[in-house]
């Protein structure tokens, strides 16, 4: 290109500048118009000036030999991208530029996962807040938009703790090889921002997870996508692997584990580890469930029951005696179950709740759930084979504590201290609504005359309930 201009790039690129960023910089100096002012005297696009990199445009803008490679010839019909593509979104920190003596936009603002700037916890801005056009790398100037609105007087909102977390659960934010000067993402990189993109649209209901979508090209997560991936992310990693449960229900677990992998390689990313333990899981429990036995652990497991509970059932005669076979890998004596037995003893105790699990579902105490037990609130219930233990149906956990709230009278007024008395200290300390007096007790509190208070505005807790020692006294319910 023997008439080709030489242009001036005298100012020195910062150690952590982005690529296209740099050439936007030194285009005003030399009265350019962005990247396709540098590339039109050599018949280059901007996506191949982006492509060629610095190692072999810098020293071409300057006007020393270079030759390209022979797979980038000049055109302006196509843009030769190349397969690492370089994208045409960027992101900028305002904040950061107006902190800048001579503002420059750093590398790894352009990184796929990057949505929030690391120094000032702020969400980047991927969007003019003037014209709501996707900020591009090949607009004119590098500080405004081609709409002529400034960057610098745009804001960001602040970064959610979840955001903050998702990222540092998918990448490592912090590692100098995203930050280095000119830095090109990494192919893990844009693997999981496309994840999460697809996530994205199928939290919108656009596409399916795996089959028959379309395949995403720009690996760049957009800040648009976050209340679609908040869903997915908020409860990290608990929310995140239920919902990818539910999502693949019909699928064959297997079979989408594979398929999330071949397409996102999402293996490569140390927060997914916990996801792909979770699907193992899924998958062990799967073929438990496909099996015809059960051994001893796997019913322990299962029914959250001790050693000592399946030996009691088997020492009841629950098993049949030709249940105790010979493990053939440890030469153990295994228990060997049939499916049909074993769901048969699952029915059983998914109906019954015992004292730790009834505690958690009404919102009190263990010693309060045996009070009402032994006051006939609760009905204790013959599991089969386990005799004396504390157990409840638990339908009438939730019966309890809906009929209880429905009678609750929310009181905004203070109490006196010493005047009132938490519903379950009441029946765990066998103050009143007690025995046979429960009845009695429930009785009062249907006429009102015993009446029922909480402060929190929202009702969940039985401790949350509490009566006044002058209506217990009045209804002739507390011990003298
Ligand atoms: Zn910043
Ligand atoms: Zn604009």
């Amino acid at each position: 290109m023997p008439d080709a201009l030489t242009f001036a790039i005298r100012r020195a690129g910062r150690e952590d500048e982005a690529w296209p960023g740099y050439l936007l910089r030194n285009a005003g100096e030399n009265y350019v118009s962005g990247l396709a002012g540098f590339g039109k005297p050599y018949h280059l696009s901007p996506d191949q000036l982006l492509n060629l990199g610095p190692e072999v445009v810098l020293p071409l803008l300057s006007g020393k030999a270079c030759a390209l490679p022979s797979s980038s010839r000049p055109s302006h019909s196509r843009a030769a991208l190349n397969p690492a593509g370089r994208m045409h979104r960027c992101r900028i920190c305002p904040q950061c530029w107006r902190e800048d003596n001579d503002p420059y936009a750093r590398a790894v603002w352009d990184q796929p996962l990057s949505l929030y700037c690391v120094r000032h916890k702020r969400l980047l801005l991927d969007a003019c807040q003037a014209c709501g056009r996707e900020l591009d790398v090949r607009r004119r100037v590098l500080l405004s938009c081609d709409c002529g609105a400034s960057f610098l007087n745009q804001t960001t909102s602040a970064a959610q703790p979840w955001v903050v977390g998702m990222i540092q659960k998918l990448i490592d934010p912090a590692d100098c090889q995203r930050e280095a000067q000119f830095a090109a993402a990494s192919a893990s990189e844009r693997s999981a921002a496309r994840f999460l993109r697809r996530l994205a649209q199928h939290s919108r209901g656009e596409v399916d997870l795996f089959d028959g979508a379309p395949r995403i090209f720009t690996s760049v997560v957009p800040t648009s996508d976050l209340p679609a991936l908040a869903t997915w992310f908020k409860n990290w990693p608990h929310g995140f692997i239920s919902s990818l449960r539910c999502a693949q229900e019909s699928l064959n677990r297997l079979a989408m584990w594979s398929d999330l992998n071949r397409k996102y390689h999402v293996d490569r990313f140390p927060g997914f580890v916990c996801i792909e333990e979770a699907m193992k899981e899924a998958l062990f429990e799967q073929r438990r469930t496909e099996r015809d036995t059960y051994g001893i652990r796997e019913l322990q497991r299962i029914t959250k029951h001790s050693h000592r509970t399946i030996e009691r059932w088997t020492d009841a005669g629950l098993f049949p005696p030709e249940s105790q076979v010979i493990d053939p890998v440890t030469g153990a004596n295994r228990l060997a179950v049939s499916r049909a037995l074993f769901l048969h003893i699952q029915r059983a105790y998914r109906a019954v709740a015992n004292v730790p699990e009834s505690a958690e579902v009404l919102g009190c105490s263990e010693r309060a759930v045996r009070g009402l037990i032994a006051c006939g609130a609760l009905s204790a219930v013959q599991p089969p084979i386990v005799k004396r233990s504390f157990l409840v149906k638990r339908r009438t956990l939730p019966r309890l504590k809906q009929r209880l709230f429905k009678m609750v009278r929310v009181c905004t007024r203070r109490f006196a201290g010493g005047e009132r008395l938490s519903f379950s200290e009441c029946v765990s300390f066998n103050h009143s609504p007690s025995g046979p007096r429960w009845k009695r007790a429930l009785d009062f509190i249907d006429r009102g005359l015993l009446r029922l208070y909480s402060d929190s505005a929202v009702l969940g807790r039985l401790d949350d309930i509490f009566v006044l020692r002058s209506d217990l006294r009045r209804c002739g319910l507390l011990r003298p």
